[in-house]
């Protein structure tokens, strides 16, 4: 048996609440002001990875980790590329399946069960190859990043986003903060951050050459007060589908992770990385 935090687990477990939670994008917002509507701040992270990763008419694009597949169509809609979303979550793939059907934009995107570690997909298939948010779940983040230089073409690119350590965490303080990591652990799943310049490094043991890293911790800041509020105003939903537990959890979370982005513990970045 799997356990509650493993991340397939975890997706099928909380896909309907995190719908009140996070809205149709199960990733952060990349926020001009505070106050920007979410769903306008997390189109706009899907943007600029989009444009980091050139992203263009008719490239076949792979989506590590698709969610509920919301990137993906936004991605064929204004993009025109086609894409193939991949997860772990059974629950998320169905899901992504109809959301691609009731916007019409199945003949361009499609979704299937596989593991980002091991995706079984045929060599140097995809022109691009995107990972946004799913990283952290993975535990062989060199297995990961292995399989998306085998998958991209020469002179494709991979383009990653994702929640990243800004510094060492002394096993001292691990222990220290072990209240925050179990609400943590429970309201997103079984994860292990990384810095950016260990992504770096998985991307070029992986035989791919990074060409940008950015760290975007202050623009993301802001997701959380979105998370909290939408929280406050969904109680009742979220607390039939996921218990006072999981409503307790998620709102710990929404409390402990902007003390952890303003003291530069954790935060989230972007790589992108090519082909040669
Ligand atoms: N990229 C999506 C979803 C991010 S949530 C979005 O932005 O909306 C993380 C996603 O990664 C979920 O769909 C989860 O099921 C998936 N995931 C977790 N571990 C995975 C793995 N080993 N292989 C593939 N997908 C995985």
């Amino acid at each position: 048996m799997r356990s509650l935090d493993d991340p397939a687990t975890h997706y099928d477990r909380v896909t309907a609440a995190w719908k009140y939670l996070l809205g149709d994008d199960f990733h952060y917002g990349y926020f001009h002001s505070a106050e920007d509507p979410l769903e306008a701040a997390t189109n706009r992270l899907t943007e600029l990875m989009a444009e980091c990763g050139t992203i263009g008419p008719d490239m076949s694009v792979l989506d590590v980790g698709c969610g509920i597949g919301n990137p993906a169509c936004f991605l064929a809609e204004r993009y025109g590329c086609r894409i193939t979303g991949i997860s772990t979550s059974r629950t998320g793939v169905e899901q992504a399946s109809r959301r691609a059907q009731e916007r019409g934009c199945e003949g361009r995107v499609s979704f299937l069960l596989a593991d980002g570690m091991k995706n079984g997909l045929p060599d140097a298939s995809f022109d691009r190859v995107w990972a946004l948010e799913s990283s952290h779940l993975m535990p062989q983040k060199d297995a990961l990043l292995a399989e998306c230089a085998r998958v991209v073409r020469p002179g494709g690119r991979v383009v990653l986003c994702d929640i990243i350590l800004q510094r060492d965490l002394p096993l001292a303080e691990v222990l220290r903060r072990a209240r925050d990591f179990t609400h943590l652990r429970y309201a997103f799943g079984r994860a292990k951050m990384e810095t950016l310049a260990t992504y770096r490094q998985y991307a070029e043991s992986a035989g791919l050459r990074a060409i940008e890293l950015r760290d975007i911790s202050d623009q993301t800041l802001p997701t959380f007060a979105h998370w909290r509020r939408r929280l406050e105003s969904n109680c009742e939903e979220v607390r039939a589908l996921i218990g006072e537990e999981g409503l307790e959890h998620f709102r710990a979370s929404c409390d402990i992770l902007p003390a952890y982005w303003q003291q530069r513990i954790l935060g989230y970045g972007l790589m992108v990385a090519e082909k040669d």
